[in-house]
């Protein structure tokens, strides 16, 4: 698996990644029964509220060379504060329509 992670902007003050960086590498939560190596292409953030600049920054992801692109557990369950992202659900719809039908998504991390 080639994996692009896309993180919540807002979140980086309370979140490095510290728990998406060990469940990949335990392969635990969303990565749970991948037998395959996980490589990460990137770990980026959303671009900052309501999220429009995601959809370039996930394009660029799959230009170098991610099939799979994660929406980290801060996007959609809001993780670690309880604070989901309002624009969650038009970020993916648009992501995955951009994108198309080759690249597999993940709607949180762990
Ligand atoms: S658009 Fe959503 S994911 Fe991005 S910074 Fe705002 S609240 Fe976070």
């Amino acid at each position: 698996m080639k994996l692009g992670i896309i993180r919540c902007m807002q979140t980086e003050d309370y979140c490095p990644g510290t728990t998406d960086f060990r469940v990949i590498r335990e392969k635990t939560g969303a990565f749970e029964g991948i037998t395959e190596d996980i490589e990460i292409i990137g770990f980026i953030n959303c671009g900052g509220c309501p999220a429009k600049k995601s959809i370039l920054r996930a394009r660029e992801l799959v230009k170098r060379g991610a099939d799979t692109i994660a929406f980290a557990s801060c996007i959609q369950k809001g993780t670690p504060i309880g604070y989901p992202c309002p624009f969650a659900k038009r970020m993916r719809e648009l992501i995955v329509k951009d994108l198309g039908d080759g690249i597999n998504i993940l709607d949180y991390t762990h």
